[in-house]
């Protein structure tokens, strides 16, 4: 394409300073803290392992009920809270955004009841068994709950003295030890434990007075309670919703599927909110909101993330860009459902994933905030209004002429570099 015709097409979208339009009735609305920390709390009480989650679905709606938000609930349980919009909506179709937090964690299951009544367990989610060393569980059986402890095989220094150290990290080298009497299957059958019975962990949370918060299970029961935090913020205040927004509580992300069955057609932008990994080298902070413009489903769409960026320099939240390398979410399962939507991902910046989190309350109310903002926003871009299009008139651009100009770097005249010096002496 030649400089003069892109200097010809019209766009807003060189930078994401938000429209005049959506800007002014925004409000960075007041996060009740005390109500995330409560709500976080009571969702780490109920164990929700993926395949364990109708507990965590009852006590999810009924925050919704109470907040008297309207939702459906897909067979399983997925729930689809239905912030509808209040400001009239001007043309003739107004598409939807979606907020997605999983209510499903890490656990495990029983894989084999050994002879001498010790249990194999296999993961649920992908983390490593070196987490799952040492931890208190419940077993769930069909009709009854035990408590216990996850051990390594060789759990015990005075029996096999270094070897305790050189033990392999895995989950065969791990065995679940049942708080009864049980020498031998036989035991395991009399007390009704099965193969297949789900393990829930121990979550062990922990709030600090400086505002630390460290706990199993803050992935993803953090961004839930900062959700719904947010949804309590909007309904309290009664401010203008533009767009009807969907706030999606999965329950399979831990196991991969997620966000994949639940993306409405009217649906245009899907925003994930999960955890930030902090580690060194990582860009995700244990404050202000992460933003990663990338993960393993490839890059985020690139109005949605920077228009989000904006909103938050616009009203004063700290942010961290990231990109994750080892990470999926339910907005990039939304997409590989096949789903025509825009995605970002809003993170709390957590150390230590899929381990003995921790984060700081600060960074979930900043998440909250924005996600409030968000709500009140409307479509990243007018022409979302419209699934298809037979025109590129109003398509967004992503870089402006002058980034696109050619490089001319002529190359020198070759029969000049080498014509002999005498014959270029006589011209
Ligand atoms: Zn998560």
């Amino acid at each position: 394409m030649s400089r003069s015709l892109l200097r010809n097409v019209s766009s807003t979208c060189f930078s994401h300073s938000l429209p005049e339009n959506i800007r002014n009735p925004m409000r960075k609305l007041p996060i009740d803290a005390d109500y995330l920390k409560t709500t976080l709390l009571e969702l780490l009480a109920i164990p929700s392992p993926a395949g364990l989650t109708d507990e965590i679905v009852h006590y999810t709606c009924s925050k919704l009920d109470a907040m008297g938000v309207a939702y459906e609930l897909t067979r399983r349980g997925t729930i689809r809270a239905i912030l509808r919009r209040t400001l009239p909506e001007r043309r003739r179709q107004s598409p939807a955004c979606a907020i997605v937090a999983h209510l499903d964690t890490l656990g495990a299951m029983v894989r084999e009841i050994k002879p001498n009544g010790r249990l194999s367990l296999m993961p649920i989610g992908t983390w490593s068994s070196r987490w799952a060393e040492g931890g208190r569980v419940t077993l769930f059986t069909e009709n009854s709950r035990y408590r216990g402890s996850v051990l390594p095989l060789l759990a015990s220094g005075h029996v096999y003295n270094e070897a305790v150290d050189s033990q392999p990290v895995s989950w065969d080298q791990l065995e679940l030890r049942v708080d009864e009497h049980m020498q031998c299957a036989d035991d395991a059958a009399r007390l009704g434990i099965q193969v297949g019975d789900m393990v829930a962990f121990d979550p062990l949370p922990e709030w600090l007075d400086n505002g630390y918060i460290v706990s199993r299970y803050l992935d993803d029961k953090a961004g839930v309670a900062a959700l719904l935090a947010a949804l309590k913020a909007i309904a309290d205040s009664g401010v203008p919703v533009p767009m009807d927004c969907h706030a999606v509580f999965t329950l399979t992300e831990e196991v991969g599927s997620g966000a994949r069955a639940v993306i409405e057609d009217d649906v245009s932008e899907v925003i994930g909110v999960d955890i930030g990994p902090v580690a060194a080298g990582q860009g995700a902070s244990e404050r202000g909101v992460t933003i990663p413009l990338m993960d393993s489903a490839g890059p985020h769409d690139y109005h949605l993330t920077r228009r989000l960026l904006a909103l938050c320099k616009e009203h004063g939240i700290q942010t961290n860009r990231d990109v994750f390398r080892f990470y999926h979410s339910d907005a990039g399962a939304a997409v590989s459902a096949g789903h025509d939507v825009r995605t970002a991902l809003l993170c709390f910046g957590t150390d230590a994933s899929h381990g003995y989190e921790r984060t700081h309350i600060s960074v979930l109310v900043n998440l909250a905030e924005l996600l409030a903002l968000y709500i009140q926003s409307g479509p990243t871009l007018a022409e979302d209004r419209q699934r298809r299009t037979d025109t590129v008139e109003g398509f967004p651009h992503q870089l402006n002429p002058e980034q696109l100009v050619r490089q001319d770097t002529p190359l020198p005249d070759a029969g000049e570099l080498v014509r002999p010096t005498e014959s270029r002496s006589q011209e």
